[in-house]
């Protein structure tokens, strides 16, 4: 490794142990995209590659959101519980970790999503394909909409297509097809519950790619939404077969919780490698490679793959190049809270059918949704016992975050209490077990803009090749998104240092 500066006496090159790796890289965040990163150089290592890597974790845990406990036999995750089967990277990696046998598919057949509204329940219509209404009679005969939001639906079918006029609000583009009503109750609610995000903020070119596109070519969402239906049952194939419905299941999780996935994805990398604990202070490049500074050391390596927050990563990289690092700031984070509760099912009166419900920002509370996590997935829990998890918070209720656990699970009892009925949740009815998580500025928020910004922020990556960037703020927020940027980064800062480390022998 062919340094600019010499080292300082406490300056270690990256793994103690591997003082002889031609090429050296530090790593900068323990959430699943720097594990994954970290997976990726452990494999080139065992396949004889000469890299060491470094990790840098701020906390004493890896593994960033991911985090699950095992209570009394429940499975209670504290950030996300699942992944979208259809994006391939999440499970293709557990099973090259030997996770196949453990892998859950979402118990599609029982699924059924509750809206709120004015405090009660309806049901998302049938054939609903995310946001776009897709057959006739479900849609006519919902409580969801009224007569004329459902008139606007029916007429939509015609209308032209439209080319892009640049990015604008996930709002802006449903309110268009479909009217205010479909913006408050299907769009916000959906998108709050993935993105903890605010639709009039949140890019329709990066969050809706396919409709964007679809009224480009169709016009009508409506019709472009059933042509790529058909396309799919004609090339469908099924990753995690869903036991009862026989086809694809629409999440994933795994028997131990998401927490098995980190725990399998540690154990096999060197445990030298890892720093946790050690936020990266700051960076430094020369011509020749990058000075980390964590921990009260330098540590010297021939390339960073920065796998924080982009707001973390903005502060690090301001003095390399201010433009990039002004960029990575500018990517705004919402931060939420998660809120289970365990249940003898004895002490409640029955749940709707379903997975849970979703709650419209106009309802006016701290509730974004609640998930029945038991019905979700099989084996969550032992015989009887229930859990219900709250999402809270979101770009439009930051300031719960400060509110102390017991009030907010009092405001989720409260809340629940009078959603489901005082027969279901009664007010004497105490969980077996509660446990509050925060989780700030941990969602990255893909505003209105951000592909510009991306294209912005890769120009500026030109001249630093030996930076890559991984993590949900780019993309794509979920685990498989973060999952495949990790790898990807690690294979081609990999692939590029081995070439010029070979042209310079
Ligand atoms: C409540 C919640 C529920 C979710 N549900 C789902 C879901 O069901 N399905 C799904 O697919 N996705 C879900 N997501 C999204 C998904 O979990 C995240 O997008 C993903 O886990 C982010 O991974 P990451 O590695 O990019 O970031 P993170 O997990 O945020 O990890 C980044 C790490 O960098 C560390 N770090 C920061 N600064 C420094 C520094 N200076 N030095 C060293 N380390 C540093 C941080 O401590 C952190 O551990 C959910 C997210 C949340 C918050």
């Amino acid at each position: 490794m062919d340094r600019a500066w010499a080292p300082a006496p406490e300056c270690l090159n990256g793994c103690e142990d591997e003082e002889s790796a031609d090429v050296q890289i530090a790593i900068i965040g323990g959430g699943i995209a720097g594990l994954a990163a970290a997976y990726e150089l452990e494999r080139a290592r065992a396949q004889g590659e000469p890299v060491g890597y470094t990790l840098f974790e701020t906390n004493p845990r890896l593994g960033g959101t991911l985090a699950s406990e095992i209570v009394s036999g429940t499975v209670l995750e504290r950030g996300p519980d699942s992944f979208l089967t259809e994006k391939s990277a999440a499970a293709e990696l557990c099973r090259e970790l030997g996770l196949g046998g453990d892998l859950i598919p979402s118990n599609d057949a029982a699924r059924k999503t509750w809206i709120v509204v004015h405090n009660r329940l309806i049901s998302l219509p049938d054939g609903l394909m995310f946001l776009v209404p897709t057959r006739l009679l479900p849609t006519a005969l919902t409580r969801l909409f009224s007569f004329s939001t459902k008139l606007r639906m029916g007429l939509e079918l015609l209308y032209p297509p439209r080319a892009s006029q640049g990015d604008e609000s996930v709002a802006a583009l449903v309110e268009r097809h479909f009217g205010a009503e479909a913006v408050d109750r299907l769009a916000d609610p959906l998108l709050s519950g993935i993105y903890g995000g605010d639709v009039t903020q949140l890019s329709a070119q990066t969050v809706l790619p396919r409709m964007v596109e679809m009224e480009r070519k169709y016009g009508s969402l409506t019709r472009g939404m059933l042509a790529a239906h058909r396309q799919v049952r004609t090339h469908a194939k099924a990753p995690v077969p869903n036991a009862k419905t026989g086809g694809v299941a629409i999440f994933t999780t795994l028997r131990g919780g998401m927490q098995q996935l980190v725990d399998t994805l540690v154990a096999r990398l060197d445990p030298a490698c890892l720093r946790v604990g050690t936020p990266v202070q700051s960076l430094e490049r020369s011509r020749t490679g990058w000075r980390v500074e964590a921990g009260g050391k330098s540590f010297l390596c021939d390339g960073v793959i920065m796998a924080s927050p982009a707001w973390a990563a903005g502060v690090l990289l301001a003095p390399v190049d201010p433009e990039l690092g002004e960029e990575l700031c500018g990517i705004p984070y919402s931060s939420s809270i998660t809120v289970n509760l365990i249940y003898d099912e004895a002490s409640l009166g029955t749940l709707p059918e379903g997975f849970g419900f979703l709650v419209p920002a106009s309802e006016g509370r701290a509730m974004l949704a609640c998930t029945f996590v038991h019905r979700k997935f099989s084996g969550r829990t032992p015989p009887g016992k229930a859990v219900l998890r709250a999402f809270l918070g979101g770009m439009k209720n930051e300031p719960l975050l400060a509110e102390s656990d017991a009030a907010l699970v009092a405001t989720v009892r409260r809340e629940l209490s009078e959603i489901l009925g005082a027969k279901i949740i009664r007010p004497d009815a105490e969980p077996e077990h509660v446990q509050v998580s925060r989780w700030r500025r941990a969602m990255a928020q893909y505003a209105v803009g951000h592909k510009e910004r991306m294209v912005r922020i890769s120009a500026r990556l030109t001249a630093l090749p030996d930076l890559r960037l991984a993590g949900n703020a780019y993309d794509g927020v979920g685990i498989p998104d973060c999952i495949r940027l990790g790898r990807q980064a690690a294979r081609d800062l990999l692939a590029l240092k081995l070439d010029a480390a070979a042209s310079s022998r």
